[in-house]
C-alpha cells in the first residue's frame, strides 16, 4: 500500500485519500479538521524574515494559504492530474484570477461563444474596460484561425456547455493553443474531474465552480483552479491582490463532499440518461440536448472525450416559454432552482437565469430558446423522477 503512488490511484481513490496528511499512528482523526485561524504565528523574526524573503513557505494569513485549504487544493490537483491547485471563494473567483493571471490590457482572448452566463458577462461587460479584447468561436471552432492576431494570449473553453450541453474538440483546441502559443483555459465544472481531465490532454488551465458537483451538496460557494507549479503561483497571487481567498469553513465542506464525487457523477449520469430517453418520447417535448443520446450533435465527441455523459441535460419544450413554465410550477420533485450537481434534482428556465437579459441574438448564439428548461439531476430514485417529470408534462 505505502509504494503505491497516488498518481496511480483510480479517481474515486484518489476522491478520498487525494491531498490527506498520512492518518496512521494512535488517535488519529481520519478528518481533516477545519483551521478557523486567520492568521498564523511565527516562532521568530528570523523566521518571518525568511519568509518574506519567499526563504519558507510558512502559513502567515489564510488569504496566502491555509492548512484546510492546503488539503482541498492537493484533493483537487491529484484528481484533475495537475501539479497543484488553488481554492477560491468561488468558481467566479476562480475564472476571473485565471484569466487575469494570463491577460494584461491590450491582450486578446478567444473564447467560445457558449459559455456559462457569468463568465460570458465578465468578458462582455468588464474586459473591455480593462482593454483586453474578446473575439468569440463557434464550439466547432471553425474559423478560428482568423481570429487570431499577434495580441491574442488565451484560448477560453467551456465543454460540456451551459444548458444545452454543447462540446468543444477538447484535442483539436489545444493543438490550436500551441501552434499559436495561447494560454488554454477551460472550465470543467460540467465534466468533472471523473468525466474527463483536460490538464492530462494539454490544457494549462483548469478551472472550476466547487460550488456544483466537486462541493455537491449546494451548500458552499467555492472555486478552484488547477495546472502547474507556474500558472498556480500566478493565481495565487491574484487571489491575493483580489481577494477571492475560500474560507476554511467552506474548504471542510468542499474536502467532504469530493470524497463522494464519483459515486454522486455515476449515479447523475444513470439518473439524466433515464430522464433524456423518458424526455425524447414524450409527445410534449420538442428536443432533447444530452450528449448521451445518439440525438445530440456531439454525441461521437463525447464518447470519445469523456468517459461518460453526465447529470446536465436541457429540453425545449413543443408549447414555448409558456408551457417550460406550467412545467417547472408544476414539477414536486424537482426543484425550481438556479445550480447544478447537487444531491437535489432542479429544473432551471435558462432565460430567467443564467441567460437573463440577453438579447435575441445572444440567445441564438447560446442554442437558448424561451422553451428550455434546464435539468440538473440529483442522487433520487429515476422511477420517481420519471413519475414527477410525468405529471409535470401532464
Ligand atoms: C456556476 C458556474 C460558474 C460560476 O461559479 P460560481 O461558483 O457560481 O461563482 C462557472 N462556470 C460554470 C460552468 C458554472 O456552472
Amino acid at each position: 500500500m505505502k509504494t503505491n503512488k497516488l498518481a496511480n490511484y483510480g479517481p474515486q481513490t484518489k476522491a478520498i485519500h487525494g491531498g490527506e496528511p498520512n492518518r496512521r499512528g494512535v488517535n488519529g482523526p481520519i478528518v481533516t479538521e477545519i483551521i478557523r485561524s486567520s492568521t498564523f504565528t511565527f516562532s521568530s523574526t528570523e523566521e518571518m524574515k525568511l519568509w518574506a524573503e519567499g526563504k519558507n513557505k510558512a502559513y502567515i494569513y489564510t488569504r496566502y494559504g491555509n492548512p484546510t485549504l492546503t488539503v482541498a487544493q492537493k484533493k483537487i490537483a491529484a484528481l484533475e492530474g495537475a501539479e497543484g491547485a488553488i481554492v477560491t471563494s468561488s468558481g467566479m473567483a476562480a475564472i476571473s484570477s485565471a484569466l487575469l493571471a494570463a491577460l494584461k490590457a491590450g491582450d486578446e482572448v478567444i473564447s467560445t461563444a457558449q459559455l456559462y452566463g457569468g463568465s460570458y458577462r465578465l468578458m462582455r461587460d468588464v474586459f473591455p474596460n480593462m482593454g483586453i479584447v474578446v473575439r468569440q468561436v463557434g464550439m466547432d471552432l471553425a474559423g478560428i484561425e482568423a481570429l487570431v492576431t499577434p495580441r491574442t494570449k488565451v484560448l477560453y473553453v467551456e465543454t460540456p456547455t451551459n444548458p444545452t450541453l454543447r462540446l468543444v474538440d477538447i484535442h483539436k483546441a489545444v493543438a490550436f493553443a500551441k501552434k499559436h502559443k495561447l494560454v488554454s483555459i477551460i472550465d470543467n465544472t460540467f465534466a468533472t474531474p471523473i468525466l474527463q481531465n483536460p490538464i492530462a490532454l494539454g490544457y494549462d488551465m483548469v478551472v472550476h465552480s466547487a460550488t456544483k458537483a466537486l462541493a455537491g451538496h449546494s451548500d458552499i460557494i467555492a472555486g478552484a483552479a488547477a495546472g502547474n507549479a507556474v500558472w498556480m503561483e500566478r493565481v495565487r497571487q491574484m487571489i491575493i491582490y483580489l481577494g477571492g481567498s475560500m474560507d476554511p469553513g467552506a474548504a471542510y465542506l468542499l474536502i467532504r463532499g469530493i470524497k463522494t464525487l464519483g459515486v454522486r457523477v455515476q449515479r447523475q449520469g444513470e439518473n439524466a440518461m433515464a430522464v433524456a430517453k423518458f424526455l425524447e418520447k414524450h409527445p410534449k417535448v420538442a428536443r432533447v440536448h444530452y450528449p448521451g443520446l445518439r440525438s445530440h450533435p456531439d454525441h461521437a465527441l463525447a464518447k470519445k472525450q469523456m468517459r461518460g455523459f453526465g447529470g446536465m441535460l436541457a429540453f425545449d419544450l413543443k408549447g414555448g416559454l409558456p408551457a417550460a413554465r406550467r412545467f417547472c410550477d408544476r414539477a414536486r420533485l424537482f426543484l425550481l432552482a438556479a445550480s447544478l450537481g447537487g444531491v437535489e434534482s432542479l429544473v432551471i428556465l435558462p432565460i430567467y437565469s443564467s441567460h437573463y437579459n440577453m438579447t435575441e441574438e445572444e440567445l441564438r448564439r447560446a442554442g437558448v430558446s424561451p422553451g428550455t428548461v434546464r435539468v440538473s439531476l440529483g442522487l433520487e430514485d429515476k422511477e420517481d423522477l420519471i413519475e414527477d417529470l410525468k405529471q409535470a408534462l401532464a
